[in-house]
């Protein structure tokens, strides 16, 4: 069977596992990362995520991480929920959120993919990958024509938006390869302009240790005080720089079940976050991204906030001094 055959399979089976684009790339060193990785890295932009600075070497070539890699297949899955009520108290997750832990989600389609292409194709070795092991997903997407790099450093899909999950499929089968995509950020400066905490300092360079995304979820010690009163409401996550982002006028809502919103987790107010037990939050974060994070972060992170907001900012709770049967179970946590 000739390459272009083979891709064309390729490209079918990635519709029929769910992926909205497909795009393969060459697998190769990427030669013109390796500086701009380095000067990221030197810059501190990773902050306290030491992971970022392992594996330099696999992060750059994928036959390292596949020995006789030919192939890197690059999918992208819509998560862009249909509108929904803003929150009570104002608390805002990112969209990315909503829904089941998208990790599983892709990985899970990733495998029936490879599963049907070596029944059609015949066995070869692969690895695939979800925001999940050193791998530059954005880079590799943008090689194999599914979208862009932004200046705020997501993937954009030409009239699609930006709110898609990235997943790889690293192989050693020989395909057709797409040309890389082309940048239609023009001029444009939005999501530079509109980062509460001036994390984007230069166009497609993201300050990893000044995002909220960050803050909310990696960071393991405390938020700096300086960040005081910069974001009023992101517990966890951040997608302003999206929200801005011209290009997600062509968003549209996913059809994707296991991406509902789960509304038990987005819905809570502050007093029940501060009075749900670990155990029913385990059990409620079970399938949720939030679960990463675990419920005394996000507890911290509602208190940052409202140390911004003052301290009439949540219904008459104390959320600073929580009534003692809570400090109890607090403790026990
Ligand atoms: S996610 Fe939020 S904090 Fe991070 S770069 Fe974008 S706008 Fe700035
Ligand atoms: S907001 Fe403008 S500059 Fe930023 S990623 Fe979108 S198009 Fe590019």
């Amino acid at each position: 069977m000739d390459t272009t055959r083979k891709t064309q399979i390729v490209k079918h089976l990635a519709r029929e596992a769910g992926f909205d684009f497909c795009g393969v790339a060459q697998a190769v060193y990427l030669e013109d990362e390796a500086p701009r990785l380095e000067a990221w890295l030197r810059r501190g932009y990773h902050g306290e995520m030491h992971y970022m600075e392992k594996w330099f070497d696999l992060r750059l070539d994928p036959r390292k991480l596949v020995p006789g890699a030919r192939s890197v297949i690059c999918l992208a899955m819509n998560y862009y929920p249909e509108p929904r009520p803003s929150h009570p108290e104002g608390l805002k997750i990112s969209r990315y959120a909503y829904g089941e832990d998208y990790h599983k989600v892709l990985r899970k389609a990733m495998k029936t993919m490879v599963h049907e292409m070596k029944r059609q194709l015949g066995d070869f070795s692969f690895r695939v990958f979800t925001d999940s092991g050193p791998v530059m997903e954005k880079v590799w997407a943008a090689r194999a024509g599914v979208g862009w790099m932004g200046k705020h450093s997501n993937l954009i899909i030409k009239k699609a938006g930006s709110f898609f999950f990235l997943g790889e499929i690293i192989c050693d089968v020989e395909l057709e390869y797409d040309a890389p995509a082309h940048d239609h950020c023009g001029t444009c400066t939005r999501c530079m302009e509109a980062c509460p905490t001036e994390a984007i300092p230069r166009p497609y360079e993201v300050d990893g240790s000044k995002c909220i995304s960050y803050f909310t979820i990696e960071l393991k010690s405390h938020i700096p005080e300086s960040m005081q009163n910069t974001w009023n409401d992101w517990i966890f996550g951040c997608d302003i720089c999206q929200e801005v982002c011209p290009w997600n006028r062509f968003s549209t809502p996913h059809n994707r079940p296991e991406f509902e919103p789960q509304e038990k987790i987005l819905n809570k107010t502050v007093r029940e976050w501060f009075e749900i037990t670990e155990e029913l939050f385990e059990e409620q974060a079970a399938r949720s991204p939030l679960k990463r994070a675990g419920l005394n972060k996000i507890r911290n992170n509602i208190r940052f906030l409202k140390k911004s907001l003052g301290s009439n900012a949540s219904e008459n709770f104390n959320f600073f001094n929580p009534p003692s049967s809570l400090n109890k179970r607090s403790k026990k946590e």
